[in-house]
């Protein structure tokens, strides 16, 4: 079951080696993920774009709305929810213009294109190609888990994992780099491992996804991408806000990172039929 542990640990060993002697490149920029223009929740409030995103839909209309452009909601599929505000028209007492006002917000039931059936749409295709062309996209799938993106934006979340219940549900993206990608899926192989037990942003499991994420990719002989700059910060930010040493905080989260690792890598050796073993040097 951990056949790539000891790969794994010596790749964590090797990098916290760097971080310790301050030799990782900077962090890389985010490539923030812009919706295409033709997807139809593209001009949705930003948090409804999200909603969309964490779903698992790559884009989201009404029943009927579907229907419009040729596509049907399967059976059996369950609506979800986003914001419609309420207006309501008014009229000026001193002026008597009438003007409308969102005078609150109410929940409004869509159907995400994953749910649906028909026709193809134009502009999901280069969202559907990043998707495909994710390194280990074949964990998540074989874990059931959906993957879609939003638009991503300075100052907000780059990615989140989402559970459903027990059940891992979704991985959204609102950025390319693919240190992103391969924190969010460390975060599912520690909750497929009964391991992510922590609620909300907690320095523990962040660590595990952070330095998980840089160790996988570096396993995959991605050195750049693992992007060891932006993790050694991430992981220093969380240590700092709750009074660790950043390198005690790895090497106790260490042998739980290990594991999550190493049942992505054992999971995609058993689903693609090949084993890559591939381990690259740290630059
Ligand atoms: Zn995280």
């Amino acid at each position: 079951m951990m056949k790539f542990y000891g790969k794994a640990e010596e790749t964590g060993q090797m990098i916290l080696r760097a971080f310790q002697s301050g030799s990782v490149p900077s962090a890389l920029a985010p490539l923030f993920i812009q919706s295409s223009q033709e997807r139809y929740c593209a001009c949705w409030s930003w948090l409804n774009q999200l909603l969309v995103a964490l779903h698992g839909y790559s884009d989201a209309r009404t029943y009927k709305g579907w229907q419009d452009v040729q596509r049907q909601v399967r059976k059996g599929e369950k609506a979800f929810n986003i914001f419609e505000p309420v207006r309501v028209t008014v009229q000026d007492e001193t002026t008597n213009e009438e003007r409308v006002i969102v005078i609150g917000y109410k929940t409004g039931p869509r159907f995400g294109l994953e749910q649906t059936d028909g026709e193809p749409l134009p502009g999901t295709e280069q969202i559907q190609q990043f998707i495909d062309s994710l390194p280990l996209l074949a964990v998540a799938q074989a874990w059931g888990i959906r993957v879609s993106t939003y638009s991503g934006k300075e100052g907000k979340a780059h990615g989140y994992f989402r559970t459903r219940g027990n059940e891992a549900e979704a991985i959204a993206l609102g950025v390319e780099n693919l240190s992103t990608w391969a924190h969010e899926l460390v975060h599912a192989a520690d909750h497929r491992l009964g391991n992510l037990t922590e609620k909300g942003q907690h320095w523990r499991s962040e660590t595990v996804a952070e330095l998980g994420g840089c160790i996988l990719l570096h396993m995959l002989g991605r050195p750049t991408e693992a992007d060891s700059g932006g993790a050694w910060n991430y992981i220093q930010h969380y240590a700092q806000a709750n009074d660790l040493d950043p390198l005690n905080a790895c090497v106790e989260v260490l042998n739980r990172t290990c594991q999550a690792v190493s049942l992505i890598m054992q999971t995609d050796g058993e689903t693609s039929g090949t084993v890559n073993e591939t381990v690259s040097n740290l630059v």
